[in-house]
């Protein structure tokens, strides 16, 4: 054979031929890709050329930050910063194995148990993200004789997780405690299942609520559920801190506590509290703890340091719960529909898809980056343009970034 050619599916492919073979892959994607470009779904990134603060700048323009999911601004605290650097001296820049072979440093150990102490349980385990963490923890517990309730709106990470898990999935009303009692009623009676789980999100990101806990602990008392909280919108948030569970006095109360180390901790990670056997079972069973690479040691030196500033303070907290307030009273009063959120989560919700995306670039193209959600994300006809406040944010960056609301609002007629 000539240098350069090789054989697919018994035809002669040569530099500069088209591999015939994979023209099924090539009109997939263009198919695809020209579908989403069309109905204006394609998502195009915007790189930063800054830390993700609560001033941005992206292709050299400067624009208010409303759209991280650094809630306390973290990601950019020079404690952080600083206990990171010093891991990274004495540990290195990676960990060097998975957590069950040798790639466990005694980092990762004081994290966890800073975790389960934060979160008032027996024992906590890490992963390298929080989607990481469902595809771990669900599928651990759960398997094909068992099944699992699920809020409609959950994460995208609890579906996925759910599924890897084979078990039946079972999708209840959006917050609707009746609808899942029905469920896990019928669930129950039907004799199919060994195992039945409830699943939800602590604090829905979209719209800013946050899950009926206390009736969905009573029903799982009820009938015997296996409880699980992601609660990854709600740590560092709700609670002191602590988080949704804690917010409502259930932290003994729920079987899975699942967070994330990357929104209001501001670095990177997601962990399991609860007891300590089921955590010894994760340590186990969970396929990422054994099978991929530990969180590198300067990302849980940062880690354990958010944990010990929102342990001993909740200034940061506060100031969230102000900035929040600030914004949803200051867009309220400008005349915009700012949904029911519960926390400091504000959408402003315009409708229409088209006017939506059209009212985030005007805001863009005046100095505000505030992402606009759409369906299939949310319902259609509930476009959003969705404002992520930060504790890191001054009263005149807020100021700043209502005046331009106002200035857009009234510019494309939503306002009068
Ligand atoms: C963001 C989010 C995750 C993913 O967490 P990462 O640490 O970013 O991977 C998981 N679950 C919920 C509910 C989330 O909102």
């Amino acid at each position: 054979m000539q240098e350069n050619a090789f054989r697919i599916s018994g035809t002669l492919i040569k530099g500069g031929d088209v591999i015939v073979s994979s023209n099924v892959l090539a009109s997939f994607l263009k198919e695809n890709l020209e579908d989403l470009k069309s109905k204006g779904l394609y998502n195009v990134i915007d790189p930063l050329e800054s830390s993700n603060g609560p001033v941005i700048k992206i292709a050299g323009q400067e624009l208010i930050n409303l759209s991280s999911n650094n809630y306390l601004g973290l990601a950019t605290d020079p404690r952080l910063k600083e206990a990171a650097t010093a891991a990274i001296q004495k540990y290195g820049v990676g960990a060097g194995a998975v957590r069950t072979i040798n790639g466990t440093l005694e980092l990762h150990v004081k994290l966890e148990e800073k975790l389960a102490a934060f979160k008032h349980t027996q024992a906590a385990i890490a992963y390298q993200s929080g989607f990481n963490c469902n595809m771990a923890a669900i599928s651990a517990v759960m398997d094909k004789d068992d099944a699992i309730l699920s809020d409609e709106l959950n994460h995208a990470s609890i579906i996925d997780g759910c599924r890897l898990s084979r078990a039946k999935i079972i999708g209840f009303k959006h917050s609707d405690m009746a609808d899942l009692r029905a469920k896990a009623q019928q669930a129950k009676e039907s004799g199919l299942y060994k195992k039945i789980m409830v699943i939800t999100d602590g604090v829905f990101s979209m719209d800013g609520d946050i899950a009926k806990l206390p009736e969905m602990v009573a029903i799982a008392e009820e009938y015997d559920l296996i409880t699980y909280v992601d609660d990854a919108h709600g740590s560092g948030v709700l609670g002191q801190g602590a988080g949704t569970v804690k917010h409502f006095g259930l932290s003994d109360k729920i079987d899975f506590q699942i967070g994330t180390l990357s929104k209001a901790l501001g670095v990177i990670g997601g962990y399991v509290a609860g007891k300590k056997d089921l955590i010894d079972w994760l340590k186990v069973r969970s396929r990422p703890f054994l099978f991929s690479t530990a969180l590198p040691p300067g990302d849980v030196a940062a880690c354990i340091m958010a944990i010990d500033i929102l342990t001993n303070s909740t200034e940061l907290q506060n100031r969230l719960w102000e900035n929040g307030n600030t914004l949803k009273k200051g867009l309220k009063a400008l005349g915009f529909n700012i949904g029911s959120s519960q926390t400091p989560i504000t959408p402003c919700i315009i409708g229409e898809e088209k006017q939506t995306q059209a009212f985030s670039k005007r805001l863009y193209a005046k100095g505000v980056y505030a992402k606009a959600i759409v369906f299939p994300t949310v319902p259609k006809g509930t476009g959003r343009v969705r404002n992520m406040p930060t504790a890191a944010h001054t009263p005149e960056m807020l100021e700043r970034a209502l005046a331009i609301y106002a200035e857009v609002g009234k510019e494309m007629g939503i306002l009068s």
